[in-house]
């Protein structure tokens, strides 16, 4: 899950790399570490973050045209100083640093260490540099060559950039289930697990195809796959701006990215989305839909907050289109032996598109010859490469650990694609249809003037930032948000919280109910209002706190309730886009009235590229 960051070229590497790290540092920031190179190769690396490598490197030689730079999340071995990346061979020729788990690395080490290898670190990455050096000292050939047999006898996901210091005019870099993107600027290359670190200097980027090799050297750039067997090297020209990566005034990422959704569900519509002539168009399921009108059954897998995005999909497949969902975590998926038939739909949900467990719950998927399409929000990403089709949202970068507008962005996907199916294949009359796009046109709006809302909401946060535990409560279309608002707050406040079902709530929660716990209750006004009302009542008769997310001038729930927050009306099906806001407002200023720091949770990473 780590940031990896690579120059080379004819600028100073150091504050490239060290920029770019920064940028990647949502990926991962246990230990940081950087090579540079002029005629020899210097290696400094460090617990802690990129601000700490930065301290280490003060009065050092950070020379050299050439670098390669990591910010860790550590799969093997604790962060620590030894653990951390870049890993260099034993003999000191090979300099590795490396996304992702070498999984045979325990019977590749024993092997080496027959071969008298000994190893400083408890990594899987320091087995890659030790094998590949053994690999170029006994078969004496090129340091690329050494790479591409090393890792013919890897087992596992790998991002890789390597150095030789007998060549340190060359970089290597090579990717297996892991994001790898190479940026081409005039004499120079820039190499990054994703674009950001890359943007600011070039828009013509290669991304590295599952098991390619590529060398850079003074003879520019060359692809070959793990066979040997040259590859074309496709350039392509991205559009992301500089702003949209920067914070724009805001203390944080997470809370740019909140106020950002009225324009991300907008730039998600847009082309799609016609109010006037009431149509609604998919360009990347142009080629599908019929196959998703006439499947029996739709299967999402996702992970995380887009996993609660899925549960929402299925009730507005179900609702809309009349097709059986079933919304599975992706990691329990891949490993269950499911059933899945040739006529299937899966759709995978990914903000990065590199989440490891969905990425092979989608093989799984093409090897039953299901229909696989994807919903990720960063182009040219895994997974939009693997599926058969698909959507992508438009909420731009996402930075923040904490996933807020890409939740947004992909429900809003998930509605369209419901929409789009259930006019097809007659489950949703066209009055039902046009009224839909009406509602969805006001969501921005009306996300707004919730977002307006935000000190009313912090101050109930200063009232429970000291709370140990919360119950989140939803029914319907808000039990997913009910989880979703659980989740936000565990994250990045490490308030211990769980989200229910309203009405599950008497098969357990309810034990846990005291003064002293506040119980979030999703109660705007939709089919099951009055049970909901129901389940206030019952939290408030065991003297349990209510903060309740009601509709705009509900005055039933106002008598019951410690404390109301108001959202606009909106059509049932719609209300998670704006319920969800509240919720991602609360759990950040507690977390920033706690102290945390939310764009950078403990132990979490943005995008998880490993299982
Ligand atoms: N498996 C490697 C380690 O633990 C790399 C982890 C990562 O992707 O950050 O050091």
């Amino acid at each position: 899950m780590c940031g990896i960051v690579g120059y080379y070229g004819n600028k100073e590497a150091y504050p490239i790399i060290i920029k770019g790290l920064k940028r990647l540092e949502y990926r991962g920031y246990d230990s940081a570490g950087i090579a540079l190179m002029n005629h020899s190769v210097r290696v400094y690396k460090c617990k802690g973050k990129v601000s700490e490598l930065e301290e280490i490197t003060k009065d050092k030689d950070i020379s050299g045209n050439i670098g390669l730079g990591h910010t860790r999340w550590a799969t093997h071995g604790e962060p620590s100083n030894v653990n951390a990346h870049p890993h260099v061979s034993m003999n000191s020729l090979f300099v590795v640093i490396h996304n992702g788990i070498i999984e045979n690395y325990n019977r590749l080490r024993t092997e080496l260490e027959a071969e008298d290898y000994i190893f400083k670190s408890e990594t899987d990455t320091e087995v890659l540099a030790n094998l590949i050096e053994y690999v170029y000292i006994k078969l004496n050939i090129s340091p690329d060559e050494a790479v591409r047999i090393a890792l013919t006898k890897v087992i596992g996901a790998y991002g890789i950039l390597v150095v030789c210091n007998e060549h340190p005019d060359t970089i290597i870099a090579a990717r297996k289930g892991s994001p790898l993107v190479i940026g081409k600027g005039h004499g120079e290359y820039f190499f990054a697990s994703d674009a950001t670190p890359i943007i600011e200097y070039t828009n013509s980027v290669i991304y590295l195809n599952d098991n390619d090799i590529a060398i850079v050297n003074k003879k520019g750039l060359h692809i070959r796959d793990i066979r040997n067997i040259e590859q074309t090297v496709k350039v392509q020209k991205i559009d992301i701006e500089i702003d949209a990566i920067e914070k724009g005034g805001f203390d944080h990422y997470m809370l740019k990215e909140i106020f950002e959704q009225p324009k991300a569900i907008t730039d998600t519509c847009r082309g799609r989305l016609n109010y006037y002539d009431k149509t609604l168009k998919l360009g990347g399921l142009h080629q599908v839909i019929d196959a998703l009108t006439k499947t029996e059954r739709i299967i999402i897998v996702a992970c995380g907050t887009s996993w609660h995005a899925g549960l929402v999909g299925e009730f507005l497949f179900e609702e809309f289109a009349r097709i059986p969902v079933e919304v599975e975590y992706a990691s329990e998926f891949r490993y269950r032996n499911p059933i899945i038939n040739p006529g299937d739909v899966v759709i995978a949900i990914s903000q990065s598109g590199e989440t490891a467990d969905t990425l092979a719950a989608i093989q799984l998927a093409k090897e039953h010859r299901a229909l696989v399409l994807g919903i990720c929000n960063v182009v040219g990403s895994s997974i939009p490469r693997e599926t058969d089709a698909g959507v992508y949202t438009h909420a731009g970068p996402e930075i923040g650990v904490a996933s807020t507008k890409a939740f947004t962005a992909q429900v809003t996907v998930l509605t369209m694609m419901a929409m789009l199916t259930g006019a097809k294949n007659k489950a949703l009359t066209d009055k039902e249809h046009n009224a839909l796009i009406d509602e969805l046109a006001l969501i921005p709006e009306k996300i707004n003037s919730i977002l307006a809302k935000a000190e009313e909401i912090k101050k109930i946060a200063e009232i429970y930032k000291d709370a140990t535990n919360a119950l989140y409560l939803g029914r319907g279309y808000l039990y997913p948000v009910a989880l979703e608002g659980a989740l936000k707050l565990k994250e990045i406040s490490y308030i211990h919280a769980e989200g229910y079902p309203a009405a599950e709530m008497k098969h357990g929660p309810i034990a846990l109910i005291d003064e002293k716990m506040p119980v979030i209750v999703l109660a705007t006004v939709d089919k099951s209002y009055e049970k909901v009302v129901n389940n206030i009542q019952e939290v408030k008769a065991r003297k349990g706190i209510v903060i309740a997310i009601v509709t705009e001038g509900d005055t039933t729930i106002r008598t019951m309730a410690d404390h109301v927050i108001e959202v606009p009306y909106s059509d049932f099906a719609l209300a998670p886009l704006l319920t969800v806001i509240p919720l991602q407002l609360l759990s950040y200023y507690i977390a920033v009235m706690r102290g945390c720091n939310v764009d950078q949770p403990r132990n979490l990473a943005k995008s998880v590229t490993v299982e």
